[in-house]
């Protein structure tokens, strides 16, 4: 019998409207009541969390772990120790893998894969389409079965919305939700950033926010005929969260995420063709990063999430039109995001914040996870929400370093990641 109990913090566990100073008690890997610590004749860890907040384990719901077929860019177990160091106890996979997560054996692989190395919960999502091409379905009954959370063509987008049609429907049928990468083919064409000022004084191909928010109300249309939910990943336009606000007032079931970068800075940071900066959905304009900061604040956005996209330097250091999208997150986000929501702007507080981090996804995805309860998995964050520090990308556990974010003071961030009991990783 293994015993913790982690003293005088600030718990923070949202799934049971508990916000107070207290004592959490863990025996086994499961949150217990302090009473059963009592009677224990072994040793009892004693954590002191003074000045803390405990959290249920943050769950970040947007991750490319890379293998199988990507290991020079991340791997499961480098993928988990960076979302330990940033405060997550469970991650969620994109699919977009070599080969692609569009069969069971290639779940099954992920799976083994992440319980011998990673010390974190990997949770794997399946491709909608086979080889994420568009075209073909696939099994999406024979992927619930291997245990995906959700399915997804992420980093892709079905282009076809009867084939998209028919994929939320068999989705409601075996229980999975259904996560969108929105973009418009034709609309966006060739465009690598956004389309605007910048993209023409620069002479960069366009990517224009209407090619995301077409795809946002074909997913409104969709959620609404079949009933069914549909997630749309990295809202970056204000078009966007109009509908999807639309759309949940008339009791649609449609929902959108946030990733860190696309409220940290717009397009206006790409005129040094740092390619750090090239990510798809692109970074906008400054009336997009407001209007996603009133879609946190009125609830139209509700979960957040950091779309970790490792890319090797010999990939990223090309010109920008070649240059592969997106930045890795994990180490970055909550700081980004309690700095940004919390202490700067004033979104939300830091109950919201968690809510948004934990409750949030686990409902979307029907996890067991982000609570305190007793007898739930003892899944823990503990997080300094004042603590100022320096990003330094060299220190990043993760096997890549493509982030803009590197010499930025931030406030706050996690001190301590604790999954089944056991401390994963600390500060
Ligand atoms: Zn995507």
């Amino acid at each position: 019998m293994s015993a913790t109990v982690i003293r005088n913090g600030r718990v923070i566990d949202p799934a049971n409207k508990r916000d107070e100073v207290l004592d959490l008690a863990m025996v086994d890997g499961k949150i217990a009541e302090k009473s059963q610590i009592k009677g224990q004749k072994s040793e009892v860890e004693t954590v002191d969390a003074k000045g803390l907040i405990v959290a249920p384990g943050l769950i970040d719901m947007h991750v490319h772990l890379r293998e199988p077929g990507f290991s020079h860019k991340e791997t499961i177990e480098s993928g988990a120790r960076a979302a330990a160091a940033g405060g997550f106890t469970t991650i969620v996979c994109m699919p977009n893998t070599s080969p692609a997560a569009d069969n069971p054996s290639t779940i099954a692989w992920i799976k083994d894969h992440a319980a011998e190395t990673a010390r974190v919960n990997v949770l794997p999502t399946g491709a909608i389409s086979k080889n994420l091409a568009g075209e073909e379905l696939a099994s999406i009954g024979s992927l619930a079965e291997a245990g995906v959370v959700a399915i997804t063509d992420d980093g892709h987008c079905i282009q076809n919305h009867e084939l998209m049609r028919r994929a939320v429907e068999y989705a409601r049928m075996v229980g999975l939700p259904v996560l969108d990468h929105c973009q418009d083919y034709n609309l966006v064409g060739n465009g690598v950033v956004n389309e605007g000022y910048w993209s023409t004084l620069l002479g960069l191909p366009g990517w224009p926010a209407a090619g995301e928010e077409a795809i946002v109300m074909r997913n409104i249309l969709l959620a609404n005929l079949c009933d069914h939910s549909i997630h749309c990943q990295h809202v970056s336009a204000a078009g966007s969260v109009r509908l999807i606000r639309e759309a949940r007032a008339r009791g649609i079931k449609i929902s959108g995420e946030v990733c860190p970068h696309h409220i940290a800075l717009t397009d206006e940071a790409i005129q040094n063709f740092d390619t750090n900066y090239k990510m798809n959905p692109p970074l906008r304009s400054q009336l997009d990063v407001d209007a996603i900061l009133e879609g946190i604040a009125d609830r139209t956005l509700s979960i957040l999430a950091s779309d970790h996209a490792p890319h090797a330097g010999f990939e990223k250091e090309v010109e920008f039109d070649a240059a592969p999208f997106g930045i890795v997150g994990l180490e970055t986000e909550l700081a980004l995001f309690l700095d940004l929501l919390v202490h700067k702007h004033g979104k939300i507080d830091i109950v919201r914040l968690i809510e948004m981090y934990t409750v949030e996804p686990a409902k979307l995805l029907k996890l067991d996870a982000g609570t305190l309860s007793v007898g739930a998995k003892a899944d823990v964050t503990l997080i300094d929400p004042g603590l100022e520090w320096t990003v330094k990308i060299d220190k990043f556990e993760s096997a890549s370093r493509n982030s803009p974010f590197d010499g930025w003071k931030l406030r706050g961030r996690a001190v301590r990641t604790i999954v089944a009991g056991e401390t994963v990783w600390q500060l």
